[in-house]
């Protein structure tokens, strides 16, 4: 009779039996998945640190009573991404039933966290935030995880996948909004460009040989257990953003919309047609659904000729040089060189053309040394293997300046793992990555140095080629970096940048590693 219990539904009752125990009843909730139930039983060392009823919702934060003050940020926070929410999907979280946002910190939770639907549980560390003993990188991925759980609250669990094939529905979502929401709420974190490398990138790099984000091959429980890896979660994240770029954010949104309220409609199970069925035109369908059933990812070859055209073809990325089709449709957005600044562009959401399966030529308007761009503002899922001519001009454009960082850390990205695959010929590519001896942006220098770190992973016996690789990375450090990293940034993604390359300094025994 002394314990407490909370669960996806407000208490309705509570009741002292005859024998001493304690009955709780509590309302009765809207059907849901068995995986989503929670309850959640305590003693006297755990409470509810925070709670407040607004609009309908009652928000919680519960967990051990002697971390009251860690709790604080994320009962102050999680009003505003449940708002933020509801503003992208158009779908309110008491439409389908729901009244509690609880959020519980468990200690010894071996997941990171669980989405239960009302009542989110998660390990200790992710939920709890000390502002004077944790780091702004720990602050940072507090609100992202908190995103994470609030949008599968949309994505999971208003809505369910109807078989584990389909765990992208969820993952994916759930990845990409963590991302897109809290951008809106701390937009100097520049979230977005830390998708760039820690979700896009790095799944990219793990999609050579992986599974469709659709798998039917999904039937036993260990089966369904390997769908919730980083294909899922950030192939998925990275193609809805591909999308979202294509459509624009308010056709995107729209289109969310669309999917949640239809399938909210007829009982709440959701399959991929569902979404495919909710754009607004079949075309749009027939190109967007082959990336979802498809396993992989295109390598775009173009290539100049007679410095009037480009030559467009696709191949797909893998480890073994087979150089199959892609079978993808794929947005291709061309910016050439001439009088126009990159910087002053505003790509909006214009595809210029899309390349299947034969190869297309499209005029070029540039002089004959001007460089040209194929993947714009980095948001198509593929990576571009350019003539050697224009790797050179690229390279050029970014000694002059010419190329902002978000497409720096790009075309970085996309040479190096392009030498890794063997598309694009050591040569060249590391003449290319020579503009880092000029790079001061950590954040370009970031996503070349996991491209490096990935290399160096497939050199651990070839000491000789892994020794001339790290001397290559340890003077480009040497020579651009100015940055002292023995003073503590105070700027939160100059930070968040600053504690990834300051550990890398290391590894490549550069002049500037203080550890
Ligand atoms: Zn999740």
């Amino acid at each position: 009779s002394q314990l407490h219990a909370v669960s996806n539904m407000p208490v309705l009752s509570s009741t002292i039996l005859e024998n001493g125990l304690k009955s709780i009843q509590f309302s009765e909730s809207p059907p849901m998945p068995t995986y989503l139930m929670a309850w959640f039983v305590s003693d006297e060392t755990f409470d509810a640190l925070y709670s407040n009823t607004t609009s309908g919702i009652t928000y919680s934060v519960h967990g051990r009573v002697d971390l009251r003050e860690q709790g604080q940020y994320a009962f102050d926070v999680t009003p505003s991404v449940i708002a933020g929410l509801e503003s992208f999907t158009g779908v309110t979280y008491a439409s389908s039933g729901m009244s509690l946002v609880g959020q519980a910190a468990i200690p010894d939770f071996s997941a990171g966290a669980m989405e239960n639907w009302g009542l989110v549980t998660y390990r200790e560390s992710y939920l709890m935030y000390h502002p004077a003993v944790s780091s702004v990188l720990d602050k940072q991925h507090t609100l992202l995880v908190i995103a994470h759980e609030l949008a599968h609250q949309w994505f999971g669990d208003a809505v369910t996948l109807d078989w584990w094939s389909y765990t992208w529905l969820n993952e994916g979502f759930a990845r990409y909004l963590q991302y897109v929401i809290p951008n809106k709420l701390e937009p100097s974190w520049m979230i977005e460009n830390q998708f760039l490398t820690d979700v896009f990138q790095l799944s990219m790099t793990a999609d050579l040989d992986s599974h469709p984000l659709t798998n039917p091959n999904v039937t036993t429980m260990d089966e369904s257990e390997d769908m919730f890896d980083v294909v899922t979660y950030g192939k998925g994240a990275s193609i809805l953003r591909m999308f979202s770029s294509i459509l624009g954010e308010d056709s995107f949104k729209g289109w969310l919309n669309a999917y949640l309220t239809r399938v909210i409609e007829k009982g709440r199970v959701a399959t991929p047609d569902d979404l495919f069925d909710a754009l607004p035109n079949a075309s749009l369908a027939e190109k967007f659904r082959p990336w979802t059933e498809l396993a992989g990812h295109p390598v775009i070859n173009v290539s100049r000729i007679n410095g009037t055209s480009l030559s467009l073809s696709q191949v797909k990325e893998d480890l073994t040089g087979s150089r199959l089709p892609s079978g993808l449709q794929v947005p291709i957005r061309v910016f050439t060189w001439n009088t126009s600044s990159y910087q002053s562009m505003d790509f909006g959401s214009q595809v210029d053309l899309w390349l299947g399966q034969e190869t297309l030529n499209v005029p070029l308007n540039t002089t004959s040394s001007g460089w040209y761009l194929i993947n714009v503002n980095s948001t198509g899922y593929y990576r571009v293997l350019y003539d050697e001519m224009n790797w050179q001009s690229l390279r050029y454009a970014i000694t002059r300046g010419e190329l902002p960082p978000l497409v720096r850390a790009q075309l970085v990205s996309d040479a190096l793992n392009l030498l890794k695959t063997g598309y694009l010929r050591p040569q060249v590519a590391l003449d290319f990555a020579g503009f880092l001896t000029l790079e001061k942006d950590l954040h370009v220098w970031k996503s070349a140095l996991m491209a490096f770190k990935d290399i160096r992973n497939h050199l651990l016996e070839w000491t000789d080629a892994r020794d001339a690789l790290d001397m290559f990375v340890r003077d480009a450090m040497d020579t651009a970096l100015t940055i002292d990293f023995t003073v503590i940034e105070t700027r939160h993604y100059e930070r968040v940048l600053q504690m990834y390359v300051a550990k890398q300094v290391c590894v490549y025994q550069s002049k500037h590693c203080t550890a």
